[in-house]
Formats: structure tokens, C-alpha cells, sequence
């Protein structure tokens, strides 16, 4: 209420308070002093003691009309008793600002480190603080620093203000005196109770809070643009649904896949969204499977106007908060692999066909070859032993070289034959003790390891393998350290030791030694070193059976030498424990390897 209105309303009062008296038409002190007192209560309410006194005073004077002029000094005490004693009381309550506090006030307008500015209705400028100066200089008028797309709305806070005594807080911009521009949130609040009264603007400086807000924001961006550009380039297409099966996001990826517009996709339903690709999917089927989130992965192929494509289809739902319900589908181009693996496939069968073809070839060559070499071996010793006396030494020495050559004949075809039988695909593979392989080298081999040091590790390994191939392995290089050793103490030592996934076997003798640049050549087929003579057995195949072994079980083989010491060959066979093969050929499991292999050990 404005100080006008509230003198108007003292006055009403004090207008009705005479005519009631003047209505009573008796008088008596009391009815006065109720009646007269009222507006006294409410001057010094309103204006305190010194509205109080002023107004008992009023009361006094219009009390004489009505009462005897002694009862008026008693009259007065009360008044100014009733007027002073409440005036007292909302002074004490509501002090009035005293110069001290008014300059602490003033001092802490002028230093405050917000924008302050003391303005009128019309938004004039009365006093601004040093910090406002700092900033917009010396402005008449605040329109001068707010930003002219915000005056509009200040204004319209200005407005509030001067009637309800206060606005804001709001967020608006204002221009400073160097053309920048400041965000600020700011208030105003009426110093006075008139509605022309002046207004304190105080603005706080948002900018560096603006700043910050800018870095988040372009941070935010910057990951984001990231991880989608991230996404985009990925081999995989990615289809991102809300829970209500509509479109979140989508990657290039998949856009390039079915032909798609992913702007158009985004925000609509799955099934309308990839409606367009529908027409490219060879089955129709599977657009159902794709558009409502098949739980288990499948093939599917696409046809759009720029490729043919296989692609795998998985869904994944989404476990974060924001879009639980959500699912995530992947769609990942197999295409090459699918290709790769169909030529695999069929050169896998040319290969099968190959081989298949290669060993009736050998088959065939060999059973004919063997025939006529057979019919060559017989004549040529029936020639010997019934037309022996007939026959000069020179003929003799003829027969016996033709016999020679086609022992040796046959003997080379043996190997060739051994050679293509290795790692043919009916060979089986079983646990073979290696303790009992060498049981049986020996027995075989009885009469040439008589004079031969022989020296076995206590305990031997078991490996899957084939049986026969491993007599064959350990027999071939056993047979050589006897033939190629020219020391009357023959002595062979085997061993052997783990080598990560791998047991590395050697079998070292103290024979002739190979020299260091035939040590790669003597593993190559039909390599000898020693002239070839009369020596049918060594035919140079050996070692080249023994590599083809090694090699098919994925091992290494080589030789380690010196000429007149010995050579110790070494090779390479997979550890069981370590092979995939032994539990997927169904000949064994690596759980009943490790039984039987600590069985053998105790
Ligand atoms: P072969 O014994 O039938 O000649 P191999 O392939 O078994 O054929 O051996 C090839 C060559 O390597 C042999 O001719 C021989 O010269 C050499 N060789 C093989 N084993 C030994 C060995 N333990 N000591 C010395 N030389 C060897």
C-alpha cells in the first residue's frame, strides 16, 4: 500500500469515526476514546511514532467537540499513549536505516562483484557500481547494455517489478562497452513502496559458467561425432531400436547394405523404416525374422542394385537404462568368407580327387612295374643256376649285375610307394606307447644291433599317432646310425625331452658324420652320400620318409653333425596334452591320456 493511499485510508477512518460520534447524539468519554483511538492505532502502524503522535493529536481536536473540555487532558494521555506506545513498539521493530548502515549498504552496492545498478520504472539509471562501470562504462539507460533481442523481456521484468516489488532470476545477454557479448542472470527488486519507485538491477557474469557449458557441449559433440564416425566405418551394419521397435540409429554401414536412407529411418518403426528393403531380401521370410529381432543368428542374402550380399543377422538386447526394451542388430557381411570357404571347399574336393587319382596311379604303376621287374629277377637267376657252367665269367658277372639292378629297382618302387602312403587319410590314429615301438624295432632288427650299443631312456612318452608310421620313423633313422657308422664300438642313444606343446625325440650315433653343407640335402628324396656301388638297401629315401612323417604330424626334423664323430638327428612330435586332433578324431581324449600317461609312469 502506498503512503498516499494509506493517508486516504486515515482519513476515511477518522470522517466515519465523527459521523458515528455525531450519529450517537450522546457523549460520553469512553465511546470517544474507543472510537478515536482507531485511527490512531493505524497512523502509527503505518508511519510509526511520529505518525502515532500526530494522530492522537488529530483525535484530541476532534474529541473536544464531543466531551467536556476536563476530561480532555485525560483524553490526550491516552491517545499519545495508545499512538506513542505502538509507534514505539514498530520502531523497535522495523529500525530505520541509519546513516552507518546506509553507507555499509552503499559501500558493499559499489564494491560487489556483480553488476548493480539502482534504476526507475522507466529504466534509468540512478547509480551504477564500479564493477557495472568496469563493464558497460557510464550507460543513461539500461537499454543501452541489454542485448537488443533480449529488451524485450527485461522489459516485461522491469514491468513485475515495479508491481509485485520484485523479478527474475532470468537469463538474458547484455553488450559491454567493448562490443562483447555477456551472458548474465539477474534480478530486480523495488527499493520503495510506490509503484515510480527505484529499482536495485543486480547481474551476475555467466560467462566463464557459459564457457565451461561450450567446452562440455563441444566435448559431448566431439565423442560423439567419434564414436559415430567410429561406427560408420565399421565392416558391420548396426541397427539401433527403441523398445517400441522404432529407429534410434542406424550406421552407414547399413545403409550401404540394404540401400537405405538412414535420415528417413531414424524415428520410425522398424517394419516401416526398412520397408524398402524388403523387395532386396531373397527370401520374404526374412524380413519378418530381421523386423521383429530373431533371438538366434542367421544367413540371409540381399540383393540391392549396387552388390549381391551374404549377411549374418544377430540381436542383441539392450541392457542400459535409457533404452532398456531396446535391441541392437548386427548385420555382418560374410560375403568373402562364404566365397572363400565355398573355394576351400572345392579345392579341398579337387585335392581329394587328386590324391585319389594319385594313389591308384602309384597303384597301378607300381604292381605293373613290379610284374616285369619280378619276371626280370627270376630269369636272370634261373639264367645263374641252371646255365651256370655254360657261361663265362663275363656273363656271369652280367647276370648277376642285371639281378643287382633289379632288386634295386624294386626296392626303390617299395619306397616310392611308402612315400605316397604317408598321410593318406585312411591312415588311423591311436595312442602308440613309444616304449613298445622300439620292443619291436629290436625284435626286427635283432641280428644288426648285435654288436650295437643301443641306449633307451628309462621311460618313453605316449603320442597319438600311427603305429606303424612311428616303427617306420625310429626304424629308418636306427638302420642308418648302424649302416653309416665305421667305428667297431657301434653305439646308438636315444632320447627325448617336452618342448612347449611338443616332445623333441634324437637319435645320435658315433658313426661317420655328414658334412655341414649336405646336412638340409640328404632329407631330399634319392639323396645319397655315400657312392651308390652295389648297395641295393640305400636307395636315399629314407630320410625323406622320415620327413613326410614328421611333417604330417606337424613336426620338424633335422640334423645336427660332425664328419668322424657322429650326427644326432632330431625331431619334433605334438604332445598330446596341447592337440586338438586327439579329442576330435574319437580315438582318444586327453583326459584318458593323462590316466594311462601317469599309470605308466608309477
Ligand atoms: P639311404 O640310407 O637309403 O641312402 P637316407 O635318405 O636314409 O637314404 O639317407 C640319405 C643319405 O644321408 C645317406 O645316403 C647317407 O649318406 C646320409 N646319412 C643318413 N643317415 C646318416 C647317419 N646316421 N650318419 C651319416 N650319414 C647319414
Amino acid at each position: 500500500m502506498s503512503g498516499l493511499t494509506r493517508i486516504i485510508a486515515i482519513i476515511v477512518l477518522y470522517s466515519v469515526a465523527i459521523f458515528f460520534l455525531l450519529g450517537l447524539g450522546y457523549y460520553r468519554g469512553i465511546e470517544v476514546l474507543a472510537v478515536l483511538s482507531i485511527p490512531v492505532l493505524l497512523s502509527s502502524w503505518f508511519f510509526g511514532l511520529l505518525g502515532g503522535l500526530l494522530s492522537g493529536t488529530a483525535s484530541l481536536l476532534c474529541s473536544a467537540p464531543f466531551v467536556p473540555s476536563k476530561m480532555l487532558p485525560l483524553l490526550g494521555v491516552c491517545y499519545f499513549a495508545v499512538g506513542g506506545g505502538l509507534g514505539l513498539w514498530h520502531r523497535l521493530k522495523h529500525p530505520p536505516t541509519t546513516k552507518k548502515t546506509k553507507a555499509a549498504d552503499h559501500q558493499f552496492f559499489k564494491r560487489s562483484l556483480n553488476f548493480a545498478y539502482v534504476i526507475d520504472a522507466e529504466g534509468q539509471i540512478i547509480e551504477g557500481n564500479d564493477r557495472a562501470t568496469e563493464v558497460f562504462g557510464s550507460p543513461r539507460r539500461v537499454w543501452e547494455f541489454i542485448h537488443p533481442d533480449d529488451q524485450a523481456r527485461f522489459r516485461e521484468e522491469l514491468g513485475r517489478a515495479a508491481l509485485r516489488g520484485e523479478a527474475g532470476p532470468i537469463k538474458l545477454r547484455t553488450i559491454s562497452q567493448r562490443k562483447e557479448m555477456i551472458p548474465v542472470e539477474l534480478k530486480l527488486v523495488r527499493l520503495e513502496q510506490n509503484r515510480l519507485a527505484r529499482l536495485a538491477l543486480e547481474m551476475r557474469d555467466l560467462s566463464a559458467l557459459a564457457e565451461l557449458e561450450n567446452k562440455v557441449r563441444e566435448a559431448q559433440a566431439r565423442y560423439r561425432y567419434l564414436i559415430e564416425d567410429a561406427i560408420d566405418t565399421l565392416d558391420t551394419g548396426i541397427l539401433l531400436l527403441d523398445k517400441d521397435q522404432r529407429v534410434i540409429w542406424a550406421n552407414r554401414t547399413l545403409e550401404r547394405f540394404f540401400d537405405l536412407d538412414r535420415d528417413e529411418m531414424i524415428g520410425r518403426e522398424v517394419r516401416r523404416a526398412l520397408w524398402r528393403a524388403k523387395q532386396a531380401l531373397a527370401q520374404p521370410n526374412d524380413f519378418e525374422k530381421i523386423t521383429t529381432g530373431s533371438a538366434e543368428p542367421f544367413i540371409f542374402t540381399v540383393q540391392t542394385n549396387h552388390a549381391e550380399r551374404i549377411l549374418e543377422y544377430r540381436s542383441l538386447p539392450v541392457a542400459t537404462e535409457r533404452y532398456k526394451g531396446g535391441r541392437i542388430d548386427h548385420f555382418i557381411d560374410i560375403t568373402e568368407k562364404k566365397r572363400l570357404e565355398q573355394n576351400l571347399q572345392e579345392k579341398t574336393k579337387r585335392l581329394e580327387e587328386k590324391n585319389h587319382q594319385l594313389e591308384e596311379f602309384t597303384r597301378v604303376v607300381s604292381h605293373d612295374l613290379k610284374e616285369p621287374l619280378r619276371t626280370i629277377s627270376a630269369f636272370s637267376q634261373y639264367l645263374l643256376e641252371d646255365y651256370y657252367d655254360k657261361l663265362d665269367d663275363e656273363g656271369k658277372d652280367y647276370l648277376n649285375r642285371i639281378n643287382r639292378a633289379s632288386l634295386r629297382m624294386q626296392n626303390l618302387i617299395d619306397d616310392l610307394l611308402r612315400l605316397s602312403r604317408i598321410g593318406a587319410c585312411h591312415e588311423t590314429l591311436e595312442k602308440v606307447y613309444l616304449s613298445e615301438v622300439f620292443e619291436h624295432i629290436k625284435e626286427d632288427m635283432k641280428a644288426r644291433l648285435e654288436n650295437v650299443d643301443l641306449r633307451l631312456p628309462k621311460t618313453m612318452p605316449i603320442i597319438i599317432a600311427n603305429r606303424t608310421r612311428m616303427v617306420e620313423l625310429f626304424g629308418n633313422l636306427i638302420s642308418n646310425a648302424i649302416k653309416y657308422n665305421d667305428k667297431p664300438e657301434k653305439r646308438i642313444e636315444i632320447g627325448w625331452s617336452q618342448q612347449g606343446e611338443f616332445y623333441r625325440f634324437y637319435v645320435r650315433d658315433n658313426g661317420i658324420g655328414i658334412e655341414e653343407q649336405y646336412l638340409d640335402k640328404i632329407f631330399e628324396l634319392f639323396e645319397r652320400l655315400n657312392p651308390r656301388g652295389d648297395d641295393y638297401e640305400s636307395t636315399g629315401a629314407g630320410l625323406t620318409i622320415c620327413k613326410r612323417i614328421v611333417e604330417e604330424y606337424g613336426g620338424r626334423i633335422w640334423v645336427e653333425s660332425k664328419v668322424g664323430e657322429g650326427s644326432t638327428f632330431y625331431f619334433t612330435l605334438p604332445n598330446p596334452r596341447f592337440s586338438q586332433k586327439l579329442s576330435s578324431n574319437g580315438t582318444s581324449t586327453i583326459r584318458e591320456f593323462e590316466v594311462s600317461y601317469a599309470q605308466q609312469k608309477t
